[in-house]
């Protein structure tokens, strides 16, 4: 078991802004210590991938971003032990990502003026 200050993520001290990973699914997923470290490590990354989003308009930048922001919820599917599965990915939480909402278990749907995913509708 873990302390419940096993499970803070702190993504940025001056703003005090951070995530808590859910104790009761690292419980049920059985995650180990190893894994904790893996999941924050990515929780850290993730924020520094929206602040450098956040700070471009370069549209390469914004497609190799966004390709290292899919990769990394891959990662973090494998992490927490889930299929890795893009359709259970929140794009919600990608800059620049202007694709239509999806429900939960449906598939996601590109808009091909996307700066992030626009690309797949072009190759
Ligand atoms: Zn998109």
């Amino acid at each position: 078991m873990f302390r419940q200050e096993d499970l803070r993520v702190v993504l940025d001290v001056r703003l005090d802004a951070g995530v808590w990973l859910n104790a009761a699914l690292v419980a049920k997923q059985g995650l180990s210590e190893d894994d904790l470290r893996k999941l924050k490590w990515t929780h850290r990354f993730k924020f520094s991938l929206v602040c450098r989003m956040l700070a471009t308009k370069n549209q390469d930048d914004i497609e190799i971003l966004g390709k290292l922001f899919t990769k990394l919820l891959f990662f973090q599917q494998k992490v927490w032990k889930f299929d890795q599965n893009e359709d259970m990915h929140n794009w919600k939480e990608i800059p620049h990502c202007i694709c239509p909402d999806k429900a939960s278990f449906e598939k996601h749907v590109i808009n091909q003026g996307c700066p992030v995913h626009g690309y797949r509708c072009r190759n």
